[in-house]
């Protein structure tokens, strides 16, 4: 009995699959539509947290120091991660999913204190552009054909795929936001300025430089969101409501939540642009 416990024992740990992390959700979609299940991946930042601001559980440090990749978004949380765990994390491979990309600047606000530690320079939120996307595809696919060269055609057959995939939800996104008739719209944390680019819209954001906004700036925002008719407030799941339950009944405005973090990608991705239709027809 306990030889077929350990032969089932070894077998289980001969067949245990690599394991490769990344930091926010949304990058573990788009490993997974590559890697498929040639994979364990471990996701860093849960869903419904602020990817600014989190604690790092100790399991998906210890998954992470076993892992043969790791890659990156560009947030400011990772160098301070890679620097505590410089020794340990020798041996992964640690790969940008931005290469190729140019990173906006943060949107710079007059008179403030810039707290670099906390915010970075760049604008991270490159993953809500399913176009940027498809750059990043190709870095996590030349990333894991480079570790496991035995899968490379089956990744690269993946990697097609989601490019089409990707292809097509830019243009059903197009499609739905042919016709609306406003572009401002106001967001709780700045995530969207990626996406806002690319379809032609104008984020403006609560928050500033990741804090509350001061009595000042809401009062600036609610002249400017009367102005523009703004009557839909967005907030993401993680972030404060305070600012927003105040401008909400200051205008009138709906609050509505999108999550810029879900790892169910597109269809979250989706529900935006339908919400953002809706808020500016
Ligand atoms: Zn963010």
């Amino acid at each position: 009995m306990l030889k077929i416990l350990l032969l089932l024992l070894s077998c289980a740990l001969a067949f245990s699959k690599p394991i490769v992390s990344v930091s926010i959700p949304p990058q573990a979609f788009f490993v997974e539509k590559i890697a498929k299940d040639s994979v364990e991946i471990n996701i860093l930042i849960s869903p419904n947290s602020n990817e600014h601001n989190v604690e790092f559980k100790p399991m998906m440090i210890k998954n992470l120091e076993k892992s043969k990749i790791y890659f990156l978004a560009d947030l400011e949380l990772e160098k301070i991660l890679e620097n505590k765990f410089k020794n340990t994390l020798k041996n992964v491979k640690i790969v940008n999913i931005n290469d190729g990309i140019s990173l906006l600047e943060n949107d710079e606000t007059d008179e403030h204190d810039h707290d670099e530690h906390e915010h970075g320079k760049n604008d991270p939120h490159t993953w809500l552009d399913p176009v940027l996307v498809k750059i990043q595809a190709q870095n996590i696919y030349k990333a894991l054909s480079q570790t496991f060269p035995q899968n490379k055609d089956f990744y690269a057959k993946n990697l097609d795929d989601f490019l089409k995939e990707l292809d097509d939800l830019n243009s059903v996104i197009k499609t739905n936001l042919q016709d609306i008739k406003h572009r401002e719209f106001i967001v709780y944390h700045p995530s969207w300025n990626y996406l806002a680019k690319r379809y032609n819209l104008i984020q403006i954001p609560v928050e500033i430089d990741g804090k509350e906004p001061k009595i000042q700036d809401l009062q600036k925002l609610i002249k400017i969101a009367k102005e523009k008719n703004i009557k839909v407030i967005f907030v993401q799941p993680g972030f404060s409501e305070n600012s927003a339950k105040v401008l909400s009944k200051e205008l009138n405005a709906k609050i509505v939540f999108i999550d810029h973090l879900a790892k169910d990608w597109d269809k979250e991705l989706l529900k935006t642009i339908q919400a953002l239709k809706m808020a500016l027809e």
